[in-house]
């Protein structure tokens, strides 16, 4: 049977950790981080996400600002909105909450954040950085599923990684991500062929599809060491992830639970983001 992955666990050490060090930055260099969320419209589960970055910000001791505005906002007021934000000295990380309203554009409004305080990791500009393994911001999500393989102590260096999904968000910066820590990479989406050859071929397997349970006993190499970035709700209100975890988890070497697993890691690391944001404009200023 395989190790769970404590994921809570993990991400409230992380969170510990960052508290203890922005403890000491304000002691010794007035240094307090801060993240500003920008809340567009009323969906619920972005409402959701928000009101748990802002707890998880005063829990570390961040300042937090939210600037929650109206469905109807114009490109242009939301824009001049991020540039406040971008010249505001005691804002050191900007996220823009996702999805927004289909009348803004997503790709041009998180363009409009200074890739300095991009702390989602979504700007082109760090994107480029990942991918040419210079320093900028990942994306926290994937950043979280390294943070996961290296805390329990899996080595990543010439294993084979199968992920499956390819979205702007998780498969595809992670793909990059377990490049550069000398994984040989696999990514898989809905046109690959025969996907159960690949993802057998698997030491570390990600699911990143968004399909509940996809990932079956027979699609998983015994001891492989399987990560569910998934989050599904079922029409019987149950939140699973990608894998079938009941009938994997016998064969995994370790495997990550939904819920409890990859989804607490991603507020850690836009923690950590920000973190990191924040010395760098000390260290820059
Ligand atoms: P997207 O819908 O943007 O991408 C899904 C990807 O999976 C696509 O590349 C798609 O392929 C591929 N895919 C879908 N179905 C199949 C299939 N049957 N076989 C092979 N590939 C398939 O999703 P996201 O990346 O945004 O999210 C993925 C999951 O992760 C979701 O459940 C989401 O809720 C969760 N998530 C969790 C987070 C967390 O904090 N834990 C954060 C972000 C996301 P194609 O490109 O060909 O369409």
């Amino acid at each position: 049977m395989a190790g769970v992955i404590d994921g809570n666990g993990i991400a409230g050490a992380i969170r510990a950790e960052i508290r203890q060090r922005v403890k000491d930055l304000q002691a010794r260099r007035g240094l307090v981080p801060g993240l500003a969320v920008v809340l567009v419209g009323d969906d619920p589960a972005s409402r959701i996400y928000v009101g748990r970055k802002e707890k998880a910000c005063a829990e570390a001791g961040f300042l937090s600002r939210t600037l929650r505005l109206p469905r109807e906002t114009r490109q242009e007021e939301l824009l001049a909105a991020i540039g406040e934000l971008n010249a505001d000295p005691a804002v050191h990380g900007i996220l823009v909450q996702l999805p927004l309203p289909g009348h803004l554009k997503a790709a041009a409004i998180l363009t409009a954040v200074d890739p300095a305080k991009d702390v989602d990791g979504f700007h082109p500009v760090n994107v480029g950085r990942l991918v040419m393994g210079m320093e900028g911001f990942a994306p926290c999500t994937p950043r979280g599923v390294i943070e996961l393989l290296d805390r329990t102590g899996v080595e990543i260096a010439g294993k084979e990684a199968v992920i499956v999904g390819r979205s702007n968000i998780v498969g595809k910066p992670l793909a990059i991500m377990l490049l550069a820590r000398h994984a040989t990479v696999t990514v898989c989406h809905t046109r690959t062929r025969d996907l159960k050859a690949v993802t057998r071929r698997a030491d570390i397997l990600v699911a990143a599809a968004g399909r509940p349970e996809m990932i079956r006993a027979d699609m998983v190499k015994e001891g492989a060491v399987v990560i569910d970035v998934g989050i599904n709700r079922l029409p019987d209100g149950r939140l699973v992830g990608d894998v079938a975890f009941p009938e994997v988890a016998p064969l995994a070497s370790h495997i990550t639970p939904v819920p409890g697993g990859v989804g607490p890691m991603t507020i850690a690391m836009l923690m950590q983001n920000t973190l990191e944001a924040a010395l760098r404009a000390a260290a820059g200023a």
